[in-house]
């Protein structure tokens, strides 16, 4: 799947590492590093130190995994499918779910 079919505000599922089969909504995108974060996924423990505005501790924060251990996620397949895209006549380009045709 390339890059350019995901993008922020997408559901996918995690197909490799410690959080395969958890689902969530793509946060943020790194486009040249083939990088993204997902809700609740890759979860990292980090010690922040206190500074003017906050007491500092231990905050949990969404690390980011590599684009190819996600795929896109189907409502109606309810798994990670191959995507295909479609023009539509108005030239408008859509993304089909390559399994049950459903727009995604
Ligand atoms: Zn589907």
């Amino acid at each position: 799947m390339s890059l350019s079919k995901l993008k922020k505000g997408d559901m996918v599922m995690v197909l490799a590492g410690k959080d395969k089969g958890k689902s969530g909504k793509i946060l943020s995108v790194i486009p040249e590093k083939n990088r993204i974060t997902i809700e609740k996924v890759n979860i990292i423990k980090k010690h922040k130190r206190p500074d003017q505005k906050t007491k500092g501790g231990i905050v949990e924060k969404e690390a980011f995994i590599h684009i190819s251990n996600a795929g896109l996620l189907c409502n109606k397949c309810n798994k990670a499918v191959r995507i295909q895209s479609k023009k539509l006549d108005d030239g408008k380009k859509i993304r089909i779910c390559s399994k049950c045709k459903e727009v995604i």
